[in-house]
């Protein structure tokens, strides 16, 4: 009652406007480095982006069509502002000590007795915005026909974008200027000069579809509009009475550093669901994965059978040795060798998942359970329960899930609503029963990890996979998704191959010629200190070191795999080009991690040491490319360690797709 008076008496000190009289409002960032002008015009509302000084949106026209078409239409626009400001900490993340504040214009359009709000959040690393439908008389049903934000940039500026794709991100990131785009999913990054970026994503997607990207037909080319995922009968949203989409976000900011560290995305989402998160726990694992895409071994039962009870606890007792926290098994359960009504609680009889989960838990070893549902989410959703307590039973807290293969019910596309509400849905049940997940072929992440910290990772990349039975993977690519689709959320790439020509490998089996897929050369296509760079370039809660352990044991190298951690205190990018090189550090307590990857062309990364304490030595242990690594002869690597202080320059020369890999310790 007293929140309703309160918005009375507030809107009524504000200004409105009617039809043909243009009224306009200003916010601006709690810095104010960043403004938007929003407009209201002959019923069309409108706003501007400028951030720097410099006109970064040209006026973009806001609106979603309505199949009811009392919707459509707005007389009057009102308006009201607050500010707010609070600092949380995240359970993980690449910084775990957020600032969220912002100002907030909201913009109540009316037409009779129906209402529909438009809100601006706009903070110093960019603005946000989004519609809401509150219950209203008379609104049973909402179907939106069209979304019809626009995005519409001033300057003709640089972009790094995949295509718009439906079901898939695991696509290879085009480079251009914004008038070659010509759609693209989300994010899409986007560098003016060499002093603005500016991200375009969405965040708090949890009951909605997708957001892709078109071009809209405007001479210039320049002005991008929303196209979401549709159902099967082409409406894009169905709802019952009341509608809040997720938030449609431009992150601006003026420095790499800032664009790949930015907390927009998360603070736009609810604070936490999970009131005690102490089981939620980042870490590194390993697994029985890369040996079938390799086409060593067989998801399914038989004599190559990748997944048996002796060859896991090989897997645990190795993990346990070198101080990894999970062990991941695919192909365990029933249904691989039809590929489809998987069992998720059913083991092949070869695979003991109770006494592994035990032989497990006594060496400080978790299970990571693989469901991979080939895309049938009913049959899913059906076992999703009894599964997830049986895992919840046998003391496993983690699982990964895949959605390979066409989506049944027939018709669904992977990004659309349906989708959406079945990803949370998981997401919901793996919190109910504590159990952390990395989900594969997922919708992309929009910072729901704030509401739900066991949203641990997730793919939606073109990662490690592809260099197995694909044409592969390029260091350019490395070089270009830490300021693109790392921006989104966490990735599970999984970096860390050594036997990056497959000299260990049955070439008879790889699957590259199995396939007989387009080959180029079938290899991992960097260098080794390029791979343990990705570990700490890449950020990931859960990250996998994915090769055998034949290829690890006895490589002095994977000591820097086994001494890394993937909980952050603080992540900082000392240095960086879209596509050609990242240098990333991150510290967990007085542990610095440094990790420096370039594109296929070598350079000299000059590392300064600035973070340090001053008045300490520290002990630095470096992982580099040695003089004759090439990217034809990848494997050489150089480890030395040498006393270092604050403020002090390690200079370090790259091979082309190569890499460096710091520890220091105190
Ligand atoms: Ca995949």
């Amino acid at each position: 009652m007293r929140t309703t008076l309160f918005l009375i008496l507030h809107l009524a000190l504000v200004s409105f406007a009617f039809a043909q009289v243009p009224s306009t409002w200003q916010i601006f960032s709690p810095n104010s480095r960043l403004q938007t002008t929003v407009q209201f015009q002959d019923g069309q509302l409108s706003y501007t982006i400028s951030a720097y000084g410099k006109s970064i949106l040209k006026k973009s026209a806001l609106g979603i069509e309505f199949l009811e078409t009392e919707l459509n239409n707005w007389s009057t626009a009102v308006t009201s502002v607050r500010s707010f400001k609070e600092d949380w900490k995240a359970v993980w993340g690449a910084n775990k000590n957020i600032n969220n504040a912002y100002n907030e214009l909201a913009v109540l359009l009316k037409n009779g007795s129906h209402n529909l709000h438009v809100q601006f959040r706009v903070f110093n690393d960019g603005v946000a915005f989004r519609y809401v439908l509150p219950a209203q008389p008379g609104l049973a049903s909402i179907n939106i026909r069209k979304e019809k934000s626009e995005f519409a940039f001033a300057d003709n500026l640089k972009g790094w974008w995949q295509p718009k794709n439906f079901n898939t991100d695991e696509q290879v990131y085009r480079t251009g200027m914004v008038s070659d785009i010509r759609n693209a999913n989300t994010p899409v990054t986007f560098q003016r000069d060499n002093n603005i970026y500016v991200s375009l994503h969405e965040a708090a997607l949890t009951n909605y579809s997708q957001m892709t990207l078109d071009k809209y037909g405007d001479s210039t080319g320049l002005t991008f509009i929303t196209d979401l995922v549709p159902w099967p009968d082409g409406i894009k949203v169905k709802l019952s009475n009341q509608m809040t989409t997720p938030w449609r976000t431009i992150t601006i900011t003026n420095n790499l550093d800032a664009l790949v560290h930015s907390n927009l995305l998360v603070n736009l989402n609810e604070p936490s669901k999970i009131a005690n998160p102490a089981w939620i726990k980042p870490g590194k694992y390993m697994g029985i994965w890369w040996q079938m895409h390799l086409g060593a071994k067989t998801w399914f039962e038989g004599d190559s059978h990748g997944a048996t009870t002796p060859e896991m606890k090989r897997y645990i007792d190795f993990a346990a040795k070198n101080k990894f926290q999970a062990v991941l098994a695919e192909g365990w359960n029933k249904g691989w060798k039809e590929r489809k009504d998987f069992s998720f609680t059913e083991s092949y009889p070869d695979y003991d998942l109770p006494e592994l989960a035990a032989y497990a838990h006594k060496q400080n070893v978790d299970l990571i359970v693989h469901n991979e549902t080939s895309s049938d989410i009913l049959n899913y959703e059906q076992q999703l329960d009894s599964a997830f307590a049986l895992y919840s039973r046998l003391g496993i807290h983690h699982v990964k899930t895949g959605y390979v293969g066409q989506l049944k019910p027939a018709g669904l596309l992977r990004h659309g609503q349906y989708m959406v509400a079945h990803y949370r849905k998981v997401v919901e049940t793996a919190a109910r029963y504590q159990i952390m997940l990395d989900v594969h072929e997922p919708v992309m992440a929009t910072g729901e990890s704030r509401t739900y910290p066991n949203m641990m990772t997730r793919e939606g990349v073109r990662g490690m996979e592809f260099e197995a039975w694909s044409t592969g993977l390029t260091a350019t690519h490395n070089c270009t998704i830490p300021f693109t689709r790392m921006l989104a959320g966490p990735l599970d790439y999984n970096p860390g191959i050594f036997d990056l020509l497959y000299r260990n490998a049955d070439s008879t089996k790889l699957r590259t010629i199995v396939l007989k897929k387009p080959q180029g050369i079938v290899r991992v296509h960097t260098t080794l200190a390029h791979q343990l760079a990705l570990f700490i370039v890449l950020y990931s809660p859960l990250q996998m070191a994915p090769d055998l352990i034949e290829n690890y044991e006895g490589q002095p190298a994977f000591n820097f795999l086994k001494n890394a951690t993937t909980d952050w205190d603080e992540s900082r990018l000392l240095a960086g080009a879209i596509g050609e090189y990242a240098l990333m550090a991150r510290r967990n307590g007085s542990r610095w991690f440094i990790g420096g990857i370039t594109n296929e062309s070598g350079r000299q990364l000059s590392i300064p040491l600035t973070f340090l304490k001053p008045g300490k030595t520290y002990t630095a242990t470096i992982y580099r490319d040695d003089v004759t690594t090439t990217y034809a002869n990848p494997y050489p690597i150089k480890i030395e360690k040498r006393k270092v202080k604050t403020g002090e320059l390690l200079t370090v020369k790259l091979a082309g797709a190569g890499g460096v890999a710091v520890e220091i310790t105190d």
